[in-house]
């Protein structure tokens, strides 16, 4: 209504105010997401923590006892990851744990989660997929995992496999499991165990009855070693 309100050479002022006021914003913004997003995500490995699996457990197991259907969960550990350390330097442990989160992450769904169960261990929660598809993709990681190739230094060569542990929730078991999260992680431990037992890189099913003797898909364990 004033035309002489704004002066030519303050034209930008408010702007200037505003922008500032808006910078702090985003910034704040931004700065909350990174806490949130670095609070449930591991920093080495770039793929989501044991908090955040924890948190997804809960619901994808709240998610089954409503409405039934399967979920299955992958333990998975890579095989003699010390001697990596060992012979090589973390450094180059630290890089073969990027590779194999990489390895681990191609081709799941957006439903899928694959967490840093920590150390050397990795875990991947399957909504909506019962053993028989779960052991496939299990069997095609296993195999994704051992054809890497790593050169963690100039010169340096060397491959590693890991070891599977498959445990499904069949919608049956909804009456029978008091904690089924629980269950479903500690059969796939077994399952795990079982692998390293059969001689690593291979995958074992768990049989649903605490003990786990399905034979494994692959076999032949492989060492890491220097090329
Ligand atoms: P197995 O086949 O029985 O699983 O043998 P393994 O050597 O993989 O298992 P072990 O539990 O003896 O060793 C795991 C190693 O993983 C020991 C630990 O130092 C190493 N480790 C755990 N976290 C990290 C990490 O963030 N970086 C590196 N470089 N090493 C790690
Ligand atoms: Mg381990
Ligand atoms: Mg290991």
């Amino acid at each position: 209504a004033d035309p002489h309100h704004f002066a030519p050479d303050a034209a930008t002022d408010l702007l200037e105010h505003l922008a500032a006021v808006a910078a702090i914003c985003i910034d704040n913004s931004v700065n909350r997401a990174r806490l949130r997003r670095d609070g449930l995500m591991d920093m080495l490995t770039q793929v989501a923590n044991r908090r955040f699996f924890d948190r997804r457990l809960r619901e994808e197991v709240s998610q089954w006892l409503r409405r039934g259907g399967e979920l299955s969960c992958l333990l998975v550990d890579l095989d003699c990851f010390k001697q990596i350390n060992d012979q090589h330097g973390h450094q180059a442990g630290d890089l073969v744990l990027q590779e194999a989160a990489r390895a681990l992450s191609e081709g799941l769904r957006a439903s899928d989660v694959l967490a840093r169960y920590g150390g050397e261990e990795f875990v991947l929660l399957l909504p909506d997929t019962g053993t028989r598809r779960a052991a496939e993709i299990a069997e095609r990681l296993r195999a994704a995992v051992a054809s890497l190739a790593l050169t963690p230094t100039r010169g340096v060569s060397l491959r590693v496999t890991a070891s599977f542990g498959l445990a499904s929730l069949a919608a049956d078991r909804r009456a029978t499991l008091e904690d089924p999260g629980l269950w479903l992680l500690r059969q796939a431990d077994r399952a795990l165990y079982a692998a390293k037992a059969r001689g690593r890189n291979c995958v074992v099913i768990a049989d649903g009855s605490g003990t786990a003797t399905t034979a494994p898909l692959a076999a032949a364990p492989v060492v890491p070693r220097e090329r």
